[in-house]
């Protein structure tokens, strides 16, 4: 069980093909910061590779509320034997502006935030930050807001205390709350609107918001804006081996999921379904999550669609039978902070896609812990082709812990097992990946649908 670095296994001329992989990567991390973006790119580039919403051909998709897509593909064998699939998620932790956010104080116009998911709040101050939203108008039309991605908009960005000031109501207490929610407010203005004696800064605002986007103050109600980091992402290191990028957790599995799904040569033996599945930041809860009975609609509209008789029946014995893999992150040994893993069960940057028997914490509760013989069974596909990967655990034992979708999917009685990168500084704005395990989760996709 000795480890080695998956580079030493790459040719040249693989490192070239991984670059210009990462390349395509980092292009979709940048259009696609929101579950929203993400779901838009998705269902455009099956589109351009002859997905359809017909439910009676080889290559079809559905999308869900704008924000969950879904991908099949036929395949030549009996659908009633059952699917392969591949769930990755497309929500990543960020602030949402609440549904009241603006107000004036001090001169200057704030946004009150709510943040979603598992954020450090800490990570958050200090830095450029960009809006993505809708807000649905009172007279029921949508307007769709993206500031702060071009080099000419501007950004926006959350105060921090100066350290001079800081030591009674930061330095002196515990770093998870020294930032508190409330705090994370957005500074969207300062110039006040000229004659005006009350929240003279606030009208000059929502006079620039009538005036570019036609919003009122009331629209936010019916509004979702996501407050996101403002950068793109990056090439990281010297050498240009790693990428830094928001939202890595957990596009760095739904790209490659993407990518192998529209790539794959002929149509595949097994059928094969792609999800791209949202909320599961926030324990899979609503109905884009891995709870709404969304896959289960698609399915039985498919079935119905291929003329295959009493789908109900059809569709638990296909899911059944079918095999999966939640493909999601996990945490790589982080150089500075070993302590937290058990090195010889965790996985490392570089060293492939890893594969997670079970998540969960203290004692697995609440975790898919995947059969040996389906992991024996994932392990000779990923051998048989060639892959690199490892295998990995969140973190020592007790030293906190996390879930997947994979127990959610297993609820349908199929085998499913966890599967994707290595990443460093997880669920922060700017995450870390290994260019060469991006291209293996990719390749130990492809492997999987055609297996
Ligand atoms: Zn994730």
């Amino acid at each position: 069980m000795e480890r080695h670095s998956g580079w030493k296994r790459k040719s040249q001329e693989e490192i070239k093909r991984l670059n210009a992989f990462s390349e395509q990567y980092k292009q979709f991390l940048d259009v696609a910061k929101t579950e929203r973006e993400a779901a838009a790119q998705i269902e455009m580039t099956l589109r351009a590779h002859g997905f359809t919403s017909e439910m009676n051909g080889p290559r079809i998709y559905a999308v869900n509320r704008g924000k969950e897509v879904i991908a099949f593909r036929k395949g030549s064998r009996d659908l009633a034997q059952g699917l392969k699939i591949i769930i990755a998620h497309i929500d990543a932790p960020r602030l949402d502006l609440k549904q009241n956010p603006l107000y004036e104080d001090v001169d200057l116009a704030l946004l009150r935030t709510h943040y979603y998911g598992g954020i450090k709040k800490y990570q958050w101050v200090a830095m450029p930050l960009a809006i993505h939203g809708v807000v649905v108008k009172a007279d029921g039309t949508l307007v769709n807001l993206v500031i702060g991605e071009n080099d000419s908009d501007p950004v926006f960005s959350i105060d921090d205390l100066l350290p001079h000031l800081s030591h009674k109501h930061q330095d002196d207490k515990k770093l998870s709350e020294a930032i508190e929610g409330e705090k994370l407010t957005l500074l969207f203005g300062s110039m006040p609107l000229r004659g005006e004696e009350r929240e003279p800064v606030k009208k000059a605002v929502l006079g620039l918001l009538r005036e570019q986007y036609g919003l009122e103050e009331e629209d936010f109600i019916s509004a979702e804006i996501e407050v996101v980091p403002a950068f793109k992402a990056r090439d990281v290191g010297i050498d240009r081996s790693m990428v830094g990028a928001y939202g890595q957790d957990d596009r760095a599995s739904a790209y490659p999921l993407l990518a192998a799904m529209v790539d794959l040569d002929e149509e595949p033996a097994w059928p094969v379904l792609a999800v791209f599945i949202d909320k599961e930041e926030i324990g899979s809860e609503g109905n884009t999550s891995a709870q709404s009975h969304f896959i289960q609609m698609f399915l039985q509209d498919l079935i119905e669609g291929l003329g295959l008789g009493n789908a109900d029946a059809l569709m638990r014995r296909l899911l059944f039978r079918s095999k999966a893999i939640s493909a999601d992150v996990n945490g790589a040994v982080n150089p500075t902070w070993q302590e937290v893993h058990e090195k010889q069960n965790a996985c490392y940057l570089g060293g492939g896609i890893c594969v997670t028997k079970f998540t969960g914490h203290g004692g697995k509760v609440g975790a898919n812990d995947a059969h040996a013989e389906y992991v024996g069974e994932i392990r000779n596909i990923l051998s048989k082709s060639d892959v690199i990967w490892q295998v990995g655990e969140l973190g020592k034992i007790d030293e906190g812990g996390g879930g997947t979708v994979a127990k959610y999917l297993a609820e349908y009685g199929m085998d499913i097992i966890d599967m994707g990168a290595p990443i460093l500084t997880m669920h922060s704005p700017f995450e870390i990946s290994s260019k060469l395990d991006i291209f293996e989760a990719y390749r130990a996709f492809k492997a999987f649908f055609v297996s």
